[in-house]
C-alpha cells in the first residue's frame, strides 16, 4: 500500500561529523537543532560516497555509488538523464518538489532538476557576497526568472570577467580586505539587522513554496545550504574587538597556495580556520529552524521524512590536508545523518549500523511503498537502526577533477591526484588505491572513528581488497570528460 509522507532533505555543505551536534559533543549554541533531536534518530557511522559535492549529490538524490552512476572527476561532468532516484519516483506519485541549492553545483548548469518542478540556485558568489537581505534566488528554472544576479553579469564582461577568476584566490589570501569591504557594504546599505548568511533567499523562498502548494498534495524538498563552506569570514552582523578582528580576518584560507605547496599553515592559523567553521555552524542552527518551522506552520512537519545531513566533511590540517575534495580521509567522509521519521518515530535514539547517502533513497521508497530493488547496494535507513548493515559502506577519493591542476608540482600532485576506495564495516576501515599494491586499515573505536593515524598494512587478497578492487575499476573504466574552458573558468571562479 502506498503512503505519501511528506519528504524533507536538508545538506548542511561541508560539516563533518564530529563537529554537528548529536554524538560527540560537536559544537555548543546550536539551540533549535538540539531541541529537534529529540524527535530525529541520530546515525552516528554515516558516511558520504564522495568528499566534494556534485557526485555526493549524485549519490544523494539517485540511491547510487559513484561506481554506478559514473559522475566524478575520473568520469562523467553531469548527470546522466533517466537516473533511478527520489525526485522522478516521487513526482511519478504525485508529489510537487523543489530543488533550492545555494550551491551552483546543485543545479540544472550541472544535470540536476530532473523530476523537479522548480529549481532555484545560488551563482557561487553568495560565498564572497554576504551583506545579506536578499528574498529571491538568483536563478530560477520556474517562469518569470528573476533578475540574474550582478556578479553573474560582471563574469560575462570582456572587462570584468578575467578579475573573477581571481576572486577566490584573493578572499583566500587577504581575507580583512573583503571582510572590511562587507561590513562597510552592510553599513551603506543600512540592513546590518539581516543575517549575513551564505543564500539569504533560502529561507523565503522554501516559505513561499510551500504556502503555494494545496494542502492534500504530498511535497519533496532537497535543499542545499553553503554556510560552512571557504572562504572563512567573520560573520559580518557580529561586533567585535578590534584584536578580535585582526586575528580572524587576517587568517589566510589559500586552497590554491596551500594545493601547489607554495603555503604551508601553521597550527594556529589552522585552529583559526576552524573557529571561524565552528562559528558557521552556529549560524546554520536558526536556519535549519526556520525551515522545519515551514514544514509546520503549513501542518506538514508530523507527517515528513526529514533527513539532516552533509555532502562531505571538511578537514582542518588532519593527515595534511585542507578542507575537502581529493582524498577519502576521514573528516571529509564522515557525515552528520539524522532523520526523522513521521510522528518523530523512534526520535532522540542512536542508529547501531553504518549508513551511507546512498540510503536515502530506499528509505524514502519503503516509505511510500515503492520498490527498492532499483538500489542494490543501497539500504533503507530503518533497517540500520537497530541492524548491522548487510556488508561494507564506501567511499571514494577521486583526486583532481576532470584533468585539472595538470600543473600541480610533482609532490604535490603524488599526494593529492590519487584514485582510492575506502570501506567501512564493522570496526574496520579499508582503503586500497589505484596503482597501488595492497591496502591499508585502520582500527576504529565505538563511534566509528580511526583509533591512531597510522594504519596496517595489508597484503592483496581476501574478499574485501578483491571486492574494492572490481569498484576501483568500475570507477575508473570509462572516458574522463573533457571540460570546456567556460566550465573550467567557472570552477575556478568558485574556488574549485
Ligand atoms: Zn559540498
Amino acid at each position: 500500500m502506498s503512503r505519501t509522507p511528506n519528504v524533507l532533505v536538508i545538506v548542511l555543505d561541508c560539516v563533518r561529523a564530529s563537529d554537528f551536534p548529536g554524538v560527540r559533543p560537536g559544537v555548543d549554541g546550536m539551540p533549535a537543532t538540539k531541541a529537534l533531536q529529540k524527535e530525529f534518530v541520530a546515525f552516528p557511522r554515516a558516511v558520504s560516497p564522495a568528499t566534494w559535492t556534485l557526485p555526493s549529490h549524485v549519490s544523494l538524490l539517485s540511491g547510487e555509488n559513484l561506481w554506478e552512476h559514473g559522475v566524478h572527476g575520473k568520469g562523467r561532468s553531469t548527470l546522466p538523464s533517466g537516473l533511478p532516484g527520489i525526485a522522478p519516483m516521487l513526482r511519478r506519485l504525485g508529489y510537487r518538489c523543489l530543488l533550492a541549492s545555494v550551491n551552483p553545483f546543485v543545479s540544472p548548469d550541472w544535470g540536476f532538476g530532473e523530476g523537479f518542478d522548480t529549481v532555484d540556485w545560488g551563482g557561487g558568489y553568495g560565498l564572497y557576497l554576504r551583506a545579506g537581505g536578499s528574498v529571491v534566488p538568483p536563478f530560477s528554472s520556474a517562469p518569470n526568472e528573476p533578475a540574474r544576479d550582478a556578479l553573474s553579469r560582471f563574469r560575462g564582461s570582456r572587462w570584468t570577467g578575467p578579475a573573477t577568476q581571481y576572486l577566490p584566490e584573493t578572499v583566500g589570501r587577504f581575507p580583512w580586505v573583503w571582510d572590511a569591504s562587507i561590513r562597510m557594504a552592510r553599513h551603506l546599505r543600512g540592513r546590518t539587522e539581516a543575517p549575513p548568511v551564505v543564500g539569504s533567499w533560502l529561507e523565503p523562498t522554501v516559505e513561499r513554496w510551500l504556502g503555494g502548494q494545496a494542502s492534500d498534495r504530498p511535497v519533496f524538498a532537497l535543499l542545499n545550504l553553503l554556510d560552512a563552506h571557504e572562504p572563512y569570514l567573520m560573520a559580518p552582523g557580529r561586533p567585535v574587538s578590534f584584536s578580535e578582528w585582526t586575528r580572524f580576518a587576517t587568517s589566510r584560507a589559500d586552497r590554491r597556495g596551500w594545493m601547489y605547496g607554495s603555503w604551508h599553515p601553521s597550527r594556529r592559523q589552522l585552529a583559526v580556520l576552524h573557529a571561524l567553521y565552528v562559528e558557521a555552524i552556529r549560524m546554520l542552527d536558526a536556519r535549519i529552524g526556520r525551515i522545519v518551522r515551514a514544514f509546520q506552520a503549513t501542518g506538514r512537519w508530523d507527517d515528513t521524512i526529514c533527513v539532516i545531513t552533509s555532502d562531505h566533511g571538511q578537514a582542518f590540517g588532519e593527515s595534511g590536508h585542507l578542507f575537502h575534495g581529493f582524498r577519502a580521509f576521514e573528516p571529509l567522509v564522515r557525515v552528520p545523518l539524522w532523520v526523522h521519521w513521521p510522528n518523530g518515530d523512534r526520535g532522540g535514539s542512536r542508529a547501531r549500523g553504518w549508513a551511507s547517502l546512498i540510503d536515502v533513497a530506499p528509505t524514502v521508497a519503503e516509505a511510500v511503498g515503492e520498490p527498492m530493488a532499483e538500489f542494490p547496494e543501497a539500504v533503507s535507513l530503518s533497517s540500520l537502526v537497530v541492524n548491522d548493515r548487510p556488508g561494507p559502506v564506501c567511499a571514494v577519493g577521486d583526486g583532481s577533477q576532470w584533468g585539472r591542476w595538470a600543473d600541480l608540482p610533482a609532490d604535490r600532485k603524488a599526494l593529492l591526484d590519487r584514485v582510492e576506495v575506502a570501506a567501512f564495516e564493522g570496526s574496520t576501515k579499508t582503503v586500497v588505491e589505484k596503482g597501488r599494491v595492497g591496502a591499508r586499515a585502520w582500527e576504529l573505536d565505538e563511534e566509528g572513528y580511526e583509533r591512531s593515524s597510522e594504519p596496517r598494512e595489508l597484503a592483496e587478497g581476501g574478499a574485501t581488497i578483491a571486492d574494492l578492487r572490481s569498484k576501483l575499476e568500475r570507477l575508473t573504466a570509462g572516458p574522463v570528460a573533457k571540460l570546456s574552458v567556460d566550465v573550467g573558468e567557472r570552477l575556478t571562479g568558485w574556488g574549485y
